[in-house]
């Protein structure tokens, strides 16, 4: 209902610069090939390199210590445009953005074994309440269009409230999510994958892998569109 009342709306239009889309994605084709590509990054945990290096080269902290999750994949870097269109989705419910995000995203995966159901990153269900829609959901909605593959919006849940993850250490962060999620694998899932918009410390991800190993899952990966350069 939604969609078809979006495709009169916006017939086509390229979500960035308002010029006319491609048949199949709502951007024009000069803005997709100028989407900030997140390349060479740390192929566990995605974080931008600076230094051109080989494929399959890890960052000194997944060196040090390896996350429990395989892998995020997050093609984009946080920068123009994407931060402007994660904006629209976000805060003011550009909801077409998310449907183009997560068509973009599904075309970035690359190929290999495929999880047996995507998870977007759950909300509070105050948050929920008060935002009236969770953004990795329709992320997590084009991309399980596109890749065939299931998605379920109940399975992951935020089962406590936390503090805003702005100005807290890499450590404080890891604290404040201690216990924040539940995840119910009564299908018995073993590979997974998490979607989210963008991953900044990984401090959300390292704590979600740890509840879905909890329940069984064997493989945890993160699609998330775009990455942030600092790691803390
Ligand atoms: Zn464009
Ligand atoms: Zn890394």
């Amino acid at each position: 209902m939604v969609n078809k009342s979006v495709d009169i709306l916006f017939p086509g239009q390229c979500l960035v610069c308002g010029q006319t889309g491609t048949r199949e994605l709502d951007i024009c084709i000069a803005c997709q090939e100028s989407l900030p590509r997140n390349d060479p990054c740390c192929s566990r945990c995605a974080l931008p390199l600076t230094s051109l290096k080989a494929d399959g080269v890890v960052c000194g902290d997944c060196a040090r210590q390896p996350p429990a999750f395989e892998r995020i994949i997050a093609p984009w870097r946080y920068e123009a445009p994407l931060d402007r269109l994660m904006q629209d989705l976000k805060f003011r419910h550009r909801l077409p953005v998310g449907r183009l995000l997560g068509e973009l995203l599904a075309s970035q995966i690359p190929s290999g074994p495929l999880p047996s159901l995507l998870l977007p990153v759950p909300q509070h269900p105050r948050q929920l309440h008060n935002r009236g829609f969770n953004h990795s959901s329709e992320i997590t909605l084009a991309l399980s269009r596109s890749t065939g593959i299931p998605w379920s919006p109940w399975l992951l849940k935020k089962i406590r409230r936390t503090n805003s993850q702005h100005d807290l250490s890499r450590q404080e962060r890891l604290k404040n999510l201690k216990g924040a999620f539940s995840f119910d694998n009564s299908s018995r899932h073993r590979h997974v994958a998490v979607i989210d918009d963008i991953v900044t410390t990984g401090a959300t991800a390292r704590e979600i892998t740890c509840t879905l190993k909890h329940s069984g899952v064997r493989q945890v990966e993160f699609w998330a569109i775009a990455r942030t350069p600092i790691q803390r």
